[in-house]
C-alpha cells in the first residue's frame, strides 16, 4: 500500500473505530484472562494445601494411635507411592531440627523454615510457603503441621501438573483470544466501514457534483435511519442549490438581454452625438434621452439592490402599525387615472381598517407593483378588482388583485417571482422583470407572502397575506 493511502488510512473514521474497538476487545479480554487466572491458581493451591494438611493430619492420627515409628514407615511408604521426585516428608522437633525424612535425593536445596516452626509452637495449625528452585521447572509447596507433642512434619509436594495446567491454560486462551481479537477487528472494520458507507456516498457525490452537473443525488438505502436522514437532508440543500444556480444563470441571461439594449441605445446616441450630424437641439435631444436611459438603469440597480437587502434580511425597515386598507386606497387613488386612460375599470372593495406591523413605504410599492401589473397586462376593454379580508382562522390580512388580463402560463407562474424573469408575451411592454421579485422580498421580510393564480387570457389574482397586527 503506497504511504500516502496509508496515512490516509489511519486517519479514516472507520480505523479509528476499528482500533478503538480492538483495544477496548482485548483490553475486556485481558482482565477476563486476569480474573481466570486469579481464580484458577488459587483454587488449585487451596486444593493443593488441603491434600497437605489431609496428609499431615493422617499422620498426627497415626502419631497419636501408634507411635512416631509408624509415623515414619507411613511417610515413606506414602513418598514411594507417590513418587520421591512429586512429595517429600521431613520429621522435626519442635526446635527445627528434622531427625527423620524420606529420600531426600531430589529435595537437597530444600531446608526447614524455623520461622514456620516458630508459628506453630505459637499455636497456628498449619504453615505454607512455596519455594523456587533453582535449575527446576516447577515450584515446590510445603505444608508444616504439628502432628504430635514437639513433632512437626514437613510435606513436600512439586506443582508440576498445577504448572502444567496453567501452561494448557494459558496457551488455549492465547490461541482463542488471539482468534477472537482477529475476529472481532475484522468484524470491528466491517460495521465501521458498513456503518460509514452511507457518509462515504454523500462524500462521493460531493465530489462528483461540479458546477455543470448538479443534478447528481446521493442514493437513500432506507437501511441506516441517521446515514439517510443525512443523505435526504443532503439531496434537500443539493435541490436548493440546483434551484439557487438554475436561477442565478437564468437570472444572468436576462440580465445580460435587458441591459443590452438601453446599452446599445445610449452608445448609439453617444455616436450620433459624435458624429457631428447632428444640430445642437438633435443633440440636446438625445442627452435628454441619455439621461433617461440611465435613469431606467439605475432604477433597476436600486431596484436590485433593494431585493438583496430584502432577501438578506437587512433592509432598512422600519416595523410599525400600518393601516394595509389605506395603503390599497392609496395605490387605487394613484392608479386610477393610468387605469381610466387605458380604458379599464378598477374597483375596490376594501374594509376601513386592516392592520399590519409594517413598513408603510415597503408596502405601497409592494401593493403598487402588483397594481402596475395588472393594469400593465390587462388590456382594454377589461377590469381590475381589488379586495381586502381579514382570514380569521389563520390571522393573516389577505389583499387580492384580480384582473381580467392575459393570464399567465402554467409553466412560467413559479418563474414569475424570479429576478428579471419575463413572460415572452410581456416583453413588448416595459418593465425589468423585478417589480414582482421585490414584492415578494417585501411581504417575506414582513412574514408573509404573496400567491398568484392565473388562467391564460381569462386573467390572473395576486393575493398579498400578511400577518395581523396582533392588537387590531
Ligand atoms: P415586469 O417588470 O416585467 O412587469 P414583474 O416582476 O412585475 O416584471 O413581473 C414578471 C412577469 O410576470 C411579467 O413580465 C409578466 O410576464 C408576468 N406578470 C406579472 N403580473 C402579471 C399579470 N397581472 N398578468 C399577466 N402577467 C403578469
Amino acid at each position: 500500500m503506497p504511504f500516502a493511502r496509508t496515512i490516509k488510512l489511519h486517519r479514516s473514521l472507520s480505523f479509528r473505530l476499528t482500533l478503538w474497538y480492538g483495544i477496548i476487545f482485548s483490553l475486556s479480554s485481558c482482565l477476563a484472562f486476569l480474573f481466570f487466572y486469579v481464580l484458577i491458581t488459587t483454587n488449585l493451591r487451596q486444593r493443593l494445601d488441603s491434600r497437605l494438611s489431609d496428609k499431615i493430619s493422617e499422620f498426627e492420627a497415626i502419631y497419636n494411635l501408634q507411635g512416631l515409628e509408624e509415623v515414619k514407615s507411613a511417610a515413606l511408604i506414602e513418598s514411594q507411592a507417590a513418587g520421591e521426585k512429586k512429595i517429600f516428608f521431613r520429621l522435626l522437633y519442635a526446635s527445627g531440627v528434622a531427625f527423620s525424612s524420606s529420600n531426600m535425593t531430589y529435595w537437597q536445596e530444600i531446608g526447614i523454615n524455623r520461622n514456620a516452626v516458630g508459628q506453630l509452637v505459637e499455636g497456628r495449625s498449619r504453615v505454607y510457603e512455596t519455594l523456587t528452585i533453582a535449575g527446576r521447572p516447577d515450584r515446590v509447596r510445603i505444608a508444616y503441621g504439628i502432628i504430635g507433642k514437639g513433632v512437626v512434619a514437613q510435606l513436600g509436594y512439586s506443582m508440576e501438573n498445577d504448572t502444567a495446567f496453567i501452561a494448557i491454560f494459558k496457551k488455549i486462551f492465547l490461541i482463542t483470544m488471539s482468534a477472537l481479537i482477529l475476529t472481532a477487528v475484522l468484524v470491528g472494520w466491517f460495521m465501521a466501514r458498513r456503518a460509514l458507507s452511507g457518509v462515504e456516498a454523500v462524500t462521493r457525490t460531493a465530489r462528483q457534483i461540479s458546477e455543470s452537473d448538479l443534478s447528481r443525488r446521493v442514493p437513500i438505502t432506507a437501511r441506516h435511519e441517521e446515514i439517510d436522514r443525512l443523505a435526504v437532508t443532503f439531496n434537500q440543500m443539493l435541490d436548493r442549490i440546483e434551484r439557487l444556480v438554475v436561477g442565478m444563470r437564468e437570472m444572468g441571461d436576462n440580465i445580460a438581454h435587458d441591459l443590452k439594449s438601453p446599452v446599445a441605445r445610449i452608445r448609439g446616441m453617444a455616436e450620433i452625438s459624435m458624429s457631428g450630424a447632428s444640430s445642437i437641439g438633435d443633440d440636446l435631444t438625445l442627452a435628454g434621452s441619455t439621461i433617461e436611459e440611465c435613469d431606467r438603469l439605475l432604477d433597476m440597480i436600486n431596484t436590485m439592490l433593494m431585493i438583496s437587502k430584502s432577501d438578506a434580511g437587512a433592509g432598512d425597515e422600519t416595523l410599525e402599525p400600518v393601516n394595509l386598507a389605506d395603503v390599497v386606497r392609496g395605490a387605487m387613488a394613484l392608479f386610477g387615472p393610468l387605469a381610466e386612460d387605458k380604458g379599464l375599470t378598477l374597483s375596490g372593495d376594501i374594509p376601513d381598517v386592516l392592520m399590519v406591523s409594517g413598513d408603510l413605504k415597503m408596502l405601497q410599492r409592494a401593493v403598487a407593483n402588483i397594481v402596475d401589473n395588472a393594469i400593465k397586462y390587462t388590456p382594454s376593454p377589461g377590469n381590475i378588482d381589488i379586495r381586502g379580508f381579514r382570514d380569521k382562522d389563520v390571522e393573516m390580512i389577505n389583499v387580492s388583485i384580480t384582473d381580467s388580463g392575459i393570464g399567465i402560463d402554467v409553466e412560467n407562474l413559479p418563474k414569475i417571482f424570479n429576478r428579471f424573469f419575463r413572460c415572452d408575451e410581456s416583453r413588448a411592454t416595459g418593465g425589468f422583470g423585478l417589480g414582482l421579485s421585490l414584492a415578494r422580498a417585501i411581504a417575506h421580510v414582513h412574514g408573509g407572502d404573496i400567491h398568484v393564480e392565473s388562467s391564460i387570457g381569462v386573467g390572473s389574482v395576486f393575493t398579498l397575506c400578511l400577518p395581523q397586527l396582533q392588537s387590531s
